[in-house]
């Protein structure tokens, strides 16, 4: 039996589909094919799925929005967890209680509405609020594990709560990259006005309005401390190098787009990337985007 109807016999109404795309549920928009994705409808939902999956030796990968993956290209025997069941949102006092599936756009606009501000730098960041704490996103001015005071995850199929502390948030990183399901946070957010709100997102907007436009996963590498990548990486003289059909971009360094090419264009790219890098400046890069599955 495959995996899409093992799955289903065992959880029957389970929301899910078969040959699932990474490249339709990606914003590289490459990658290959699943063999069927998942959405549980509650925390306890996914931790028996991810339960299921374990003993029986399916392989897994969890996914959000996809704004910051590079799939593999083929097949994959495998479960893809989606989060689009977990988006429940609610206020209590000055902080969001927030799903993993809820969407960048919909966190700032409720908290706007609760006339609640703070987590204005997300602006315009292409996430799940899942998405965000495994990866800590963010911008100079602020990232989302600075709000972040607790998480409920599912770890290999428990679920258990995380303290700001045990969720590890460092750049581009968390404790969640070790293979926890982020099921949802709560974000301490503070008192503002509508029109402080609307401010701070007109002037984080603003700030976004250079990155450069097309299919990409925003930055791949992870800046060197004290230093951008993209920066390094135009002085290394290769913005706008091209392999494949994959491009660095001419506008920043650290973007790769997706001209019509495979995820294995943007592979190779990266390795020249690095390679080129190093030997140039002896700067090792490490990459900010994750590899799935
Ligand atoms: C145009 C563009 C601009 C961007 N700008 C920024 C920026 O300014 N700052 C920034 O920090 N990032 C930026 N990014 C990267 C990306 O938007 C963020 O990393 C975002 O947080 C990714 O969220 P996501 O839901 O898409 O996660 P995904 O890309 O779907 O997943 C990221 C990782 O988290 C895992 N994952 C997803 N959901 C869960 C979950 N609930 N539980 C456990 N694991 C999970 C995935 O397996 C994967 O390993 C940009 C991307 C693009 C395309």
């Amino acid at each position: 039996m495959g995996i899409f109807s093992s799955v289903r016999e065992r959880f029957p109404g389970l929301c899910g589909e078969e040959d699932f795309s990474f490249a339709r549920h990606t914003t590289i928009g490459c990658g290959g094919v699943a063999e069927a994705a998942f959405s549980p409808p509650s925390a306890e939902s996914l931790a028996a799925l991810i339960r299921f999956l374990e003993e029986e030796g399916i392989p897994y990968c969890f996914l959000g929005a996809g704004a910051n993956v590079l799939p593999k290209e083929g097949r994959f025997e495998g479960a893809v967890i989606r989060f689009g069941g977990l988006s429940s949102l609610r206020r209590e006092g000055d902080s969001l209680i927030a799903g993993a599936g809820v969407t960048g756009g919909r966190l700032l606009a409720f908290a706007r509405e609760n006339c609640l501000g703070g987590a204005e730098f997300l602006t315009g960041i292409p996430m799940t609020v899942g998405g965000a704490a495994v990866m800590n996103a963010g911008v100079r001015e602020g990232h989302i594990g600075d709000l972040i005071e607790e998480a409920v995850g599912a770890d290999r199929g428990k679920v258990c709560v995380f303290s700001a502390r045990d969720c590890r948030f460092g750049e581009k990183t968390s404790i969640f990259q070790s293979g926890i399901a982020v099921i949802s946070v709560r974000l301490k957010l503070a008192p503002a006005s509508r029109e402080e709100n609307l401010a701070r997102t007109a002037y984080f907007r603003k700030k976004r309005a250079h990155l450069p436009k097309g299919r990409s996963m925003g930055c791949v590498f992870v800046n060197p401390a004290g230093l951008s990548a993209g920066a390094v990486i135009e002085a290394c003289g290769l913005k706008g190098l091209k392999l494949g059909g994959a491009r660095i971009s001419n506008a920043h360094g650290n973007f790769i787009l997706n001209e019509g090419g495979s995820s294995d264009d943007a592979d190779a790219l990266i390795a020249l990337i690095k390679r080129r890098v190093r030997e140039r400046t002896g700067i090792v890069l490490r990459e900010e985007i994750r590899r799935i599955p």
